[in-house]
């Protein structure tokens, strides 16, 4: 049995420790009310997790490259740590290459997957010999007019969209029927193009497929990995040769929003691959996977501090700097997305007393701005603070510029070796010049000057 009490367990306690660290080194306090911090020894143990999960299923001398996928937390330092731990990087803009190259993450570690890339990304890319997925035939047309004027050392493949279904949140599912993700397998015809495809592509050597992120259950997800695998099988058989040499499984392992717990866990998942597609692991495919929430999520929170305490209609509302310019999704759809609050006081200890149904709202001028409605919690008092938990991918780092509210800095801390907590920025705080400067401020009388030819 898998320890996974005992490890959510210390990782909520390094989280205590942080946030009361946090504040009695001033990194939160009244003139900085809102901290994004990482747990770098939480990132490290669950980059460990997963190259062991896999290292314990697939065949010796198998080549395995976990590609993080950059959009989950798009932060220089974040990647430059996952690759030292072994780790590379999945990219799906030219910004995200970019964040992986200043990273550190070499072309032979990353991988290209978007729905939109253009001629000139593309051109990139194959220079640089970074791993494309095509999405769809028009793009490998493009990648066909660049393979004939050049020579490229990307590994080149196509994404399929197994069409198995969705899950339980619409926006993350990848896999239904009509997905705007790579070639819809089912489609009549679909199977047959793809086939021809490699057949006159020798250089096509990889199948990739990301069936889903949060939401979709375990067995949906090995259902999709099943399918590319059937297909890769039957594509090699046709052809008789092994031109597909590598499958690309894609991420989407779900993050337990409710609980310290990491499950399911990557070793979990492994074995259901390695007992639900059988040959998967067994050495004739190198492998590329995709995790990007699963291996974030737990590790970074948002602690913001409670500026005003008030109440409307007996309802208490605590009134933070955390809303929806941190927490996008959680406050527009709040269903799919809700996220545990936890209460510290004004020296950022957990705070006790008896749980009071309460409102935690953000800064921003709209009425939906609650990171949570209606939360039983000790009673928030105005300089509390309240954290968000589990919010390391796709909360912090994809800021919203709503009401120009700044990007707060993030930190990543670790023990200091002498019984404390050592902090380091890994984005600093947006000031208000930069607000400024990136919502034209350089562009002042820009059109106050603009006339149409005659006019006065
Ligand atoms: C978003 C995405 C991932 C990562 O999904 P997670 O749910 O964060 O693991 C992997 N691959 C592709 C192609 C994606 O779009």
């Amino acid at each position: 049995m898998e320890d996974r009490d005992g490890v959510g367990a210390g990782r909520a306690a390094r989280r205590d420790e942080a946030v009361r660290a946090a504040v009695e080194q001033g990194l939160l306090g009244p003139d900085v009310p809102i901290v994004g911090l990482l747990d770098v020894e939480g990132i490290r143990e669950s980059a460990a997790e997963l190259r062991a999960a896999f290292d314990a299923v697939v065949a010796a001398g198998t080549p395995v490259l976990h590609a993080f996928a950059v959009k989950a937390t798009p932060l220089v330092p974040v990647l430059r740590l996952l690759y030292e731990e072994g780790l590379g990087a999945e990219v799906a803009s030219p910004g995200e290459l970019a964040l992986a190259r200043a990273a550190g993450v070499p072309p032979d570690r990353t991988v290209l997957d978007s729905p939109a890339k253009t001629p000139a990304e593309l051109r990139e890319a194959l220079a640089l010999g970074i791993a494309v997925n095509a999405d769809n035939p028009q793009e490998l047309g493009r990648i066909d007019a660049l393979m004939r004027s050049a020579d490229s050392r990307s590994p080149l493949g196509i994404r399929v969209n197994p069409q198995v279904g969705g899950g339980s949140i619409a926006a993350t599912s990848t896999a239904t029927a009509t997905s705007k993700f790579g070639v819809a397998l089912r489609d009549e015809g679909a199977r047959e193009w793809v086939v021809r495809a490699y057949a006159e592509r020798p250089w096509l050597t990889r199948l990739h497929a990301h069936t889903g992120s949060q939401g979709i259950p375990l067995s949906l997800m090995a259902q999709g990995v099943g399918e590319v695998y059937t297909l890769a099988e039957e594509i090699n058989r046709r052809l008789g040769r092994r031109q597909i040499d590598t499958l690309d499984i894609g991420g989407g392992l779900p993050v337990d929003f409710g609980s310290d717990a990491a499950t399911p866990t990557y070793a979990q998942y492994a074995r259901l691959l390695d007992e639900t597609v059988p040959g998967l692991f067994d050495g004739r495919y190198g492998l590329v996977t995709e995790f990007g929430r699963s291996l974030l999520a737990k590790h970074g929170t948002v602690v913001a501090r409670v500026e005003y305490a008030k109440s409307a209609g007996g309802r208490p509302v605590a009134v933070t700097h955390a809303g929806v310019q941190v927490a996008t999704r959680t406050v527009y759809v709040p269903g799919s997305w809700p996220l545990r609050i936890a209460a510290y006081d004004a020296k950022g200890r957990p705070k006790e007393g008896p749980h009071v149904v309460q409102d935690i709202a953000g800064p921003a001028c709209f009425a939906g701005d609650l990171l949570a409605e209606g939360r039983a919690l000790p009673l928030l008092e105005q300089g509390d603070y309240a954290a968000a938990l589990d919010t390391g991918a796709y909360y912090f780092a994809h800021h919203y510029a709503y009401n120009s509210l700044a990007r707060p800095a993030i930190h990543g801390f670790a023990p200091d070796g002498s019984g404390g907590i050592g902090f380091a920025v890994v984005r600093e705080a947006q000031t208000a010049a930069e607000i400024v400067a990136e919502a034209g401020g350089a562009h002042a009388r820009a059109l106050t000057t603009l006339r149409a030819p005659g006019r006065r």
